[in-house]
């Protein structure tokens, strides 16, 4: 019999879930809004420090309610990170906004600051509306928000944090996200913590947190029939989902630090060959580690896709770092500020399975496989 497949980065339950959704299910919570929704909404808004908190049905849907709030509309413009999951762009299109997009810095592989504010000028010299600013926090590390904040202050410009990668991750002593205007977060099978499908939004703003709830659930004005003097959605999360994440919660510190522990691991094992080298860690987070991302030049005589295939002989899913946006067929023709560092971490990189349930003989397979392409 085969063993069974590696993943990249599967769902790892910590075993209150189900007691949560059974919770719902005695009450007949299955209806979408219920006691559980607002609990995980409550205890995920003590998490990040945000005073407000909405579930959503995922990540996307946040980010998509965020920009309809900030009034991006066609003819303005959405300033995003290019290397990024499609997730955090395609909102923008659904606006019929137009993306901008920035280059990586070398030391967070997030939104690079001088970029964005090289971007913000050039815009507000050419009379563009910016709806938002959009900065990713990558593979679990905090873009550095403080410096991008400064940078959007004198244009008031919102900045909506995308961080969905980085539940868990910790910005000079605060969650990632925590400052920004919003930030949406998502619990996709694959993030850190999951509710199969889902996402937050966080604001301290309680008139927009408001509005994200009104619009995620149609939109309907006050009265006993329904009436609409707008459009919304129905991008509410599940009360049945949220029971997940309440368990999911109980067990994100202990989720974030085996990540980090996987990921030292690699390090350690990988870290001394030539030619190989790791995502840094930026000075002012603390990263989860969502995803271990290994590079390769040269010198390491391998590269990415050699690795991914050796990998997947035995069974043992990666994954090419992000294809930057500005690479894509999609986004031709798309304005972009800087782009070598983003081009150059997508040739050379390559995320290796990052799953906290992997056992350490898993982890041994999946270095002894990556050294084997080096030889
Ligand atoms: C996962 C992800 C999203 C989208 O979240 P969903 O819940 O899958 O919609 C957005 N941005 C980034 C960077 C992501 O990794």
């Amino acid at each position: 019999m085969q063993r069974k497949r590696i993943f990249l980065s599967p769902p790892h339950m910590g075993g209150t879930e189900l007691d949560y959704v059974h919770q719902a299910f005695d009450d007949n919570y299955i209806a979408p809004i219920g006691p559980q929704l607002a609990e995980f909404e409550r205890r995920f808004a003590e998490l990040t420090g945000f005073s407000h908190a909405v579930g959503l049905a995922s990540g996307t849907a946040a980010l998509h309610l965020g920009l309809r709030c900030f009034g991006a509309d066609e003819g303005d413009v959405v300033v995003a990170s290019s290397l990024t999951f499609i997730g955090s762009v395609t909102p923008a299109l659904f606006r019929k906004a137009e993306p901008v997009f920035i280059d990586s810095d070398a030391e967070s592989w997030n939104m690079d600051p001088v970029l964005l504010a090289e971007a913000l000028e050039a815009l507000n010299a050419e009379g563009r509306r910016v709806a938002a600013v959009v900065p990713t926090d990558i593979y679990g590390q905090s873009c550095d928000l403080d410096r991008i904040l400064d940078v959007c202050r004198p244009y008031d410009i919102p900045v909506l944090c995308d961080s969905a990668e980085a539940v868990g991750t910790r910005y000079k002593g605060r969650h990632a996200g925590c400052g920004a205007r919003a930030a949406t977060y998502s619990f996709n099978g694959n993030k850190i913590i999951t509710t199969s499908g889902g996402g937050m939004f966080c604001t301290d703003d309680e008139k927009l947190a408001e509005k994200v709830r009104w619009l995620s659930q149609q939109a309907r004005d006050p009265g006993a029939h329904y009436e609409h003097s707008t459009y919304g959605y129905n991008y509410r999360l599940s009360n049945v989902l949220a029971g997940i994440g309440i368990g999911q919660l109980e067990v994100l510190q202990e989720r974030v630090e085996r990540r980090r522990a996987i990921f030292d691991f690699y390090v350690r094992e990988l870290g001394g060959l030539p030619g190989v080298s790791f995502m840094p860690e930026a000075p002012w987070n603390t990263a989860t580690r969502w995803l271990s991302v290994i590079l390769f030049d040269k010198a390491s005589g391998t590269d990415p896709e050699t690795v991914r295939l050796a990998l997947e002989e035995h069974n043992i899913e990666s994954r090419p770092v992000w294809k930057p946006m500005h690479m894509q067929p999609l986004f031709e023709g798309v304005r972009m500020f800087g782009g070598a560092v983003s081009e150059d971490l997508f040739r050379r990189g390559l995320c290796l399975p990052s799953g906290t349930a992997m056992g350490d003989d898993d982890l041994a397979l999946v270095a002894e496989t990556v050294r084997g392409c080096m030889a």
